[in-house]
């Protein structure tokens, strides 16, 4: 539907006096406001009917002036009752002398920027485009006068009309959010500072997430911006079923909306929220395409009283976030938590860096051996990250962090080019051995084929060189397109091992349908083989099982002498551990191997 600005903001339910709060224009201007253009209509008024003074008062009573007397505009005077007056009356008005007028007499003079009290005052009212009065435009004089002529007045009522305008168009652009029509975040701080005038101590934050935003791009992206408006308008109208009738709602980001809800209001019980979440789980039918949303709620309870910048809109936010991965759906604000969040934020900041323009990340590698005689046939890449000052970080940290912030491929990408590039150089060196390297679900599409033989070609090195391993996890959310890619990186040779066998709750059989060749017994279990019967039977039976169905196996995490021998018993091809070798830096790795086949 095409709406003109005016109707967009005549359907918004809080336009009201709907004005541009600017930062620094609010330092001049206690009731301040900005409407777009004003001051030039001002100047223009002020020039052509000689007087010192303009003001626009609008009907909630926000009022901002204009003065020729440079520094003066925007410079507060104090709602003189006679503003309020002419911005409710609606009609205009003329007051030769104020001084004179009998119904003035009991008022305080009106003042201005020059020293003696302003005499004349002239007012038009203010309409919106579509008609709906807003206010008032007033000229003011510190010399009475007789009347305005009729251009005069036309001169008048086409200065009003204008700031009109201005203040449609300052209503739009600033307080609104043009696909919801809801207010957005400048005026949800408006609706905070107002609380704090009013002398309340304790508010309610409530923030709602309804995607994460690196899906709703790919959702834009496959959809289309008039969908995801429409989404967009379809959440904002099932919150606003949901919200108390005397609460705004406000839009504080493309998927992100808002409100202030007093101490002790009943939607804040936990049967309410509850409800809030189940309405927006409930799938939405957006233009004939359904769609389940996975929203969180956050709720943070402030001291009204300490408000001071931007920073609850955020702990609130990261209260809704958490909320998104909870059963639940909604979560109150934890400073732990918070303070999680900005540690991943700097990590995951820190290592978008370290993958792009520094060199801290470096690969260790970990011999694989064959039971059957000991040889090394082939090492694990395991990628380290050296930060100048918070030292190594473990795989395990930045790994999940940098899946979460959508940095795997990067990742793996360097992963591969290093590690493939490193056993070309052991290739040449006459060591034969090959290269197994971790991947993971966002690697898990069309492009990984192209990659490994983009990687394998440039580095003159066999596919069938490289296995890669994925976590059962990741292979257990296949479908028939991880299929078909597992199928494509088979046929060029390299394998595909299931990596941490055992953690998950797979079973074997489902696995099978998937073209892997090996599978790898996770450490869990093993390193408490020789403490645990009950581990060393699951490692057994888990190797006689997956030999059985045609895997390669592999038993992770040998750490002493007793569970190599163990294992040496069992359905298992490689083992792989502390007791056989820790990960060796890249230089140490000829001398291992040198050292191990010798022996
Ligand atoms: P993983 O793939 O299961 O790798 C084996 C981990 O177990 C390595 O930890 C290794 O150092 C450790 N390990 C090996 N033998 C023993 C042992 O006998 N005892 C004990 N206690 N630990 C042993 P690391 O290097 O800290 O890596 C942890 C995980 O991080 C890896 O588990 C893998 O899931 C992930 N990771 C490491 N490098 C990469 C990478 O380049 N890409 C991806 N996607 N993930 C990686
Ligand atoms: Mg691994
Ligand atoms: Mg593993």
């Amino acid at each position: 539907m095409h709406t003109t600005l005016e109707q967009d903001l005549a359907r918004n339910p809080h336009d009201g006096p709907a004005i541009v709060s600017s930062a620094d224009r609010m330092s001049a201007c206690a009731d301040g406001f900005v409407v777009p253009g004003f001051d030039a209509v001002a100047r223009l008024a002020a020039g052509s009917l000689q007087v010192a003074m303009v003001a626009l008062v609008l009907n909630d009573g926000s009022a901002y002036w204009y003065s020729a007397e440079p520094g003066r505009a925007g410079t507060p005077y104090g709602l003189h009752p006679l503003y309020l007056e002419a911005a409710r009356r609606g009609s205009a008005q003329i007051l030769p002398d104020i001084a004179a007028d009998a119904r003035f007499r009991d008022t305080p003079p009106l003042t201005g920027p020059v020293p003696a009290p302003l005499r004349f005052f002239a007012c038009e009212p203010v309409h919106t485009l579509s008609g709906r009065h807003v206010g008032a435009l007033c000229v003011m004089d510190p010399a009475p006068r007789h009347d305005l002529d009729g251009a005069a007045r036309a001169t008048l009522r086409d200065a009003a009309r204008l700031a009109g305008a201005g203040v449609v168009l300052g209503g739009y652009l600033g307080r609104t959010d043009p696909v919801t029509q809801l207010p957005h975040r400048s005026a949800f701080f408006e609706d905070l500072r107002s609380r704090q005038q009013h002398g309340a101590q304790r508010a309610w934050l409530v923030a709602i997430e309804v995607a994460p935003v690196d899906r709703f791009n790919a959702f834009v992206r496959a959809m289309g911006f008039p969908y995801a408006d429409e989404l967009m308008r379809a959440v904002a109208g099932r919150l606003q079923a949901w919200m108390p009738s005397d609460t705004h709602l406000y839009q504080v980001g493309v998927t992100r909306f808002a409100a202030v809800l007093p101490e002790g209001s009943p939607a804040l019980g936990p049967v309410q929220l509850d409800q809030l979440v189940a309405l927006l789980r409930t799938p939405f039918d957006c233009l004939g395409i359904p769609l389940t949303l996975q929203p969180g709620v956050g709720l943070l309870d402030l001291d009204v009283r300490q408000l001071q910048g931007t920073d609850p809109l955020r702990r609130v936010m990261s209260a809704s976030h958490a909320a998104q991965h909870s059963a639940r759906g909604w979560a109150l604000y934890s400073r732990s938590q918070d303070e999680r969040h900005r540690q991943e934020f700097f990590l995951v900041t820190e290592l978008a860096a370290a993958l792009t323009e520094r060199t801290e990340l470096d690969l260790h590698y970990q011999p694989r051996v064959r039971l059957e005689d000991g040889r090394c046939m082939t090492l694990e890449a395991l990628v380290r990250w050296h930060h100048p000052t918070l030292g190594t970080v473990p795989p395990d940290q930045f790994v999940p962090l940098a899946e979460r912030a959508g940095l795997m491929r990067t990742l793996t990408g360097w992963v591969l080019d290093h590690g493939v590039a490193q056993l070309a150089a052991w290739l040449r060196a006459g060591h034969d051995v090959g290269l197994s390297i971790n991947v993971s679900n966002a690697d898990f599409d069309a492009d990984l084929v192209t990659r490994l033989q983009a990687v394998t070609t440039r580095h003159g090195v066999e596919a069938a060189r490289l296995e890669l391993e994925f976590t059962e996890s990741t292979l257990l959310q296949h479908n028939d397109d991880t299929r078909r890619h597992l199928a494509a990186v088979r046929d060029l040779g390299t394998g595909i091992a299931i990596d941490d066998f055992g953690t998950g709750y797979s079973n074997l059989a489902s696995l099978r349908q998937m073209p892997a060749t090996c599978l790898k017994i996770d450490q869990s279990f093993v390193r408490s083989m020789d403490a645990s019967r009950h581990d060393a039977a699951i490692v057994r039976s888990i190797a006689a099982l997956a030999r059985d169905l045609g895997f390669r196996v592999v038993v992770e995490g040998v750490e002493t002498a007793d569970i190599y021998a163990a294992v040496r018993g069992m359905a298992c091809d490689e083992v792989q551990g502390f007791h056989v070798s820790r990960p060796l830096p890249a230089a140490a790795v000829p001398a291992w191997l040198e050292a191990r086949h010798r022996g």
